[in-house]
């Protein structure tokens, strides 16, 4: 059964999958939603004795159903080949009675490659089918993560360019020497004078603004949004949860229909809306656990109905989280208000106005697979070092939220279901924290020297992508001011 997309805001006729790929965020501000989720037409019996290629498939083939299967298969060989350094793709690990689905296996170390691989070859694809002539830019606003792993995605892709926008003094100095070392003809990267919130706002000012789309336009140009509310960046996060349920079923270690929770670092919410979306789909996922840091304005969120962003921005050690607008949970709202898009619109202007929105007690009643909490910069050092202490498992920042978080929804609810912690960066991209973490003796000692530490440490070989920046030269240098994001972007494009 074909899938359209409609914008949670209810503006604008429902479009193909890759019509909704290349636009990435609707006219109206609104994100796109599918207008039903797709069931999943294999059995997890079948789709166990497949490898992550075969299993990415399946899911794919249910969302965008006007690609051809063979469209979706080169996409899918072009994302997940080499640049992965396991065949497995998303291979776990079990450490303290948790089983860590490791999502940093690609090219830049952190779980936003798992989309950001393929969602360049979607767009491509995409628009081939719609006749679309102009090149693309990618315009992506970034808290870390996301910059590196788009870059990475999309440097030298015929027919696009992409700018990336990151808080200058918001991420970390692995990930700032990664996003400013990318090689690419077709690369900006720019560091703005604000925090994450402020770049994505510009960013979702520039997207709206119809006086430079129709400059744009005439000078061969249109813009699209790599950033995790693209449908194209979702659906891809949907695959590791079947492809992980599948592979425990395989491997005896779930018996059939029994519920797997999953815990979730989470920032934009794509991520944890992705397992949503699986459990959807009728993979048997118990609990969602929305573990966030000292940002933790989705905990409020989960206790108390209302959203509200007024407060302090906080910088921590997990910065991919630090987070105050979860994009991603429009669409969540979206599906508890029963797909209306009258309401959501609604919700969406307070928090543009005001800053903050209540939901209605029947919508609060829809979150009952959710649990979330928080834990504190003290708490997740110690879940690192709990960690590693116990077993010799090494964990970065962003996953010992989770597995913080899920330790106090054990102790707190006694529930014995097995376990998937997201775990989403390698310790390697948060090198200082993690060593401190483990022992404050590491203090002294210089970022690379630490690199080496870590590895003798935790057994592991340093990534390919750390021992690439020991040595690459820095490209980029631009800085802007907040409001200067636009002229910025003219002046790369030459309009
Ligand atoms: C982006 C990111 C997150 C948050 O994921 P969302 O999908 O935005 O909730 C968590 N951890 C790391 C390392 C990330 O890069």
């Amino acid at each position: 059964m074909e899938v359209l997309y409609s914008s949670t805001r209810g503006d604008g006729a429902p479009v193909g999958a890759s019509q909704a790929i290349l636009k990435g965020l609707s006219e109206d501000g609104g994100l796109f939603v599918p207008d039903h989720i797709p069931a999943l037409d294999k059995s997890l019996k079948e789709l166990s004795e497949m490898d992550y290629k075969q299993v990415a498939y399946e899911v794919m083939k249910l969302f965008f159903t006007d690609f051809t299967g063979e469209e979706l298969k080169t996409c899918i060989e072009r994302a997940y080949d080499e640049k992965f350094d396991t065949e497995l793709i998303a291979p776990g690990v079990e450490a303290m009675g948790a089983y860590y689905l490791e999502l940093f296996h690609g090219p830049t170390i952190a779980f936003k490659d798992m989309a950001l691989s393929i969602l360049p070859h979607l767009m491509i694809a995409s628009a081939k089918k719609n006749h679309i002539r102009q090149e693309i830019v990618i315009l992506t606003a970034t808290s870390g993560d996301t910059g590196k792993a788009a870059l990475a995605g999309f440097a030298d892709v015929e027919g696009t360019r992409i700018i990336v926008f990151y808080p200058k003094n918001g991420v970390s100095p692995i990930q700032e020497k990664q996003m400013v070392t990318q090689k690419g003809a077709n690369t900006l990267v720019v560091g703005i004078h604000g925090n994450f919130d402020d770049a994505q706002t510009g960013v979702k000012k520039i997207f709206s603004d119809k006086k430079l789309a129709e400059e744009m336009e005439k000078k061969g140009f249109v813009f699209s949004s790599a950033n995790s509310i693209n449908i194209g960046r979702l659906v891809p996060q949907v695959c590791y949860y079947v492809y992980t349920y599948a592979k425990l079923l395989g491997e005896g270690r779930l018996k059939e229909g029994e519920k797997l929770n999953v815990a979730v670092p989470t920032g934009n919410f794509g991520n944890i809306l992705a397992a949503y979306y699986a459990k959807k789909m009728g993979l048997p996922i118990g609990k969602l656990i929305c573990a966030s840091n000292e940002n933790k304005v989705l905990y409020d969120f989960f206790r108390t109905g209302t959203y509200d962003r007024n407060r302090k921005f906080v910088l921590t050690s997990s910065p991919s989280m630090d987070i105050l607008i979860s994009s991603n949970l429009e669409r969540l709202i979206y599906h508890i208000a029963g797909d209306d898009a009258d309401t959501t619109k609604k919700l969406m202007a307070a928090l543009g106005g005001q800053g903050k929105y209540e939901i209605t007690a029947e919508m609060k009643a829809q979150l009952g697979d959710f649990y979330g909490n928080y834990a504190d910069e003290t708490e997740t050092a110690a879940e690192i070092r709990r960690l590693y202490e116990g077993c010799g498992y090494v964990t970065d920042t962003h996953t010992a939220v989770a597995s913080a978080v899920y330790q106090k929804y054990l102790k707190e609810t006694g529930d014995k279901t097995g376990t998937v912690i997201a775990s989403t960066a390698s310790p390697f991209k948060f090198t200082r924290s993690v060593m401190n973490a483990i022992d404050q003796k590491y203090d002294s000692m210089g970022d690379l020297e630490l690199v080496d530490e870590l590895s003798a440490l935790a057994g592991v070989k340093v990534p390919r992508a750390i021992e690439e920046i020991r040595t690459a030269p820095v490209v980029h240098d631009t800085q802007c001011d907040v409001d200067k994001m636009q002229d910025t972007v003219k002046e790369f494009l030459g309009i």
